[in-house]
């Protein structure tokens, strides 16, 4: 089957339809079972189709789906309320995406300074290997030349620093700045973890300088890092917060989160999103939450990840020692990736690993990318490195 020509070639698309899923697993319109730790690119949090979320949106469903942001929603209220209850931000702004999460970020940085009379401070610094999305703005905060081809004069005020290189960094602040924008791990750029002890500087450096510190968790948000947040494990508080991908659990929904202050400076009609927040998109948003902050889950993912650990080790440890498929792990949390030597292209790594029946995510740095369910089963990644140790030996043969 080709792809119809009706639908733009923006994607290189795979040919391969789903027609079902249930947990960590996807069944193909030609009856194949596949293991899915891509999870539709880190948003489906908790697998295919989980009881809690089919039930919340069967019963919203059937109750309101959208009345835009001109009236009171009782549903985003109490969505809000647990997401600043269990984070460092008071205020919470919602939209529909990543990318419109990290560019409302950026205007409520802007919007911050310019409410407090610094008029010119309107420069946002971002790291090299960044992604944040794919608006015009957005375009200039990346780290692709590439994604900016061809779409005209790029979007002013955004500038970057070497990744986890502070005297990058001080060489760029000043009181022009009005934000640093990062991802704690960057999950495009590689799955790439911060050095220990970055985002303290960036949020040290940025405070003294008067900038505000911008977490982009879109990916790496929403439990994926072992916490709730990201940010939580470097022990420090940014005074906004991008969330997208595992926020709805596989419903579009994301959020921008500010600090009072912060958040204050965005008064009526300074923003505004139709469906931002809808009565749907907010119940799929609470029960991911819900299943979240259940009793113990994060603990147990915590330990999950341990042990989906020392598999990437045991992995790496079994390959070849003179010619090895894979250079290193990467990443953190459930946002990991195996960086393969440059005789091995990540693309036709994951290939062979789909057609044993494993889906896994490209990344640069010719990573590939395992973004497994958060509520995957310790048998699950069993099955996951039997087939990854498999892929491993075949690709050393074509
Ligand atoms: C995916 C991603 C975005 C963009 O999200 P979209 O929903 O595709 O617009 C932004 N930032 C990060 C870190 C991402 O991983």
């Amino acid at each position: 089957m080709t792809i119809s020509p009706s639908i733009m070639t923006t994607y290189g698309r795979i040919d391969i339809a789903f027609t079902h899923g249930e947990g960590s697993y996807l069944y193909s319109e030609d009856g194949k079972k596949y293991l899915d730790y891509a999870s539709g690119i880190a948003v489906n949090a908790f697998g295919h189709c989980h009881p809690k979320l089919v039930e919340a949106l069967k019963d919203q469903a059937s109750k309101l789906w959208h009345i835009s942001n001109l009236y009171r929603i009782p549903e985003q209220e109490t969505v809000a309320e647990k997401l600043v209850e269990n984070s460092c931000a008071d205020r919470v702004f919602f939209c529909n995406s990543g990318a419109e999460a990290t560019e409302g970020a950026v205007k409520v940085a802007r919007r911050f300074a310019w409410a407090n009379g610094e008029k010119d401070r309107t420069e946002i610094i971002c790291a090299t290997g960044a992604f944040h999305g794919r608006t015009l703005a957005m375009l200039a905060a990346n780290d692709r030349p590439l994604f900016r081809e061809g779409f005209g004069p790029s979007a002013q005020g955004f500038t970057h620093v070497e990744w986890g290189d502070i005297e990058s960094l001080k060489n760029k602040i000043g009181k022009h700045v009005a934000a640093i924008l990062v991802e704690p791990v960057q999950g495009e750029g590689g799955a790439r973890k911060a050095p220990r002890g970055y985002l303290k500087l960036l949020q040290d450096i940025s405070a003294e300088n008067g900038s505000l510190l911008i977490s982009d968790e879109v990916q790496i948000g929403m439990g994926r890092s072992g916490t709730l947040f990201a940010y939580q494990q470097e022990n420090i508080e940014p005074d906004i917060v991008a969330l997208a991908k595992g926020l709805g659990g596989g419903f579009p929904v994301g959020a921008v989160m500010a600090k009072a202050k912060v958040g204050d400076a965005m008064i009526p009609g300074t923003h505004g999103s139709t469906f931002g927040g809808n009565p749907l998109a907010m119940r799929s948003a609470n029960a991911v939450l819900d299943l979240l902050l259940e009793d113990d889950f994060l603990k147990s993912l915590r330990e999950n990840i341990t042990y989906f650990d020392n598999k990437m080790d045991a992995l790496i440890n079994d390959d070849d020692k003179v010619s090895p498929v894979i250079l290193c792990k990467k990443g953190s949390g459930m946002l990991r990736g195996f960086h393969l030597t440059e005789k091995f292209a990540a693309g036709d790594f994951g290939n062979i690993s789909r057609e044993k029946g494993l889906l896994l995510v490209g990344a640069a740095e010719n990573t590939i990318r395992l973004l497994p369910p958060l509520n995957t089963s310790k048998e699950e990644i069993d099955h996951a490195f039997e087939i990854l140790s498999e892929v491993v030996k075949e690709i050393k043969k074509n």
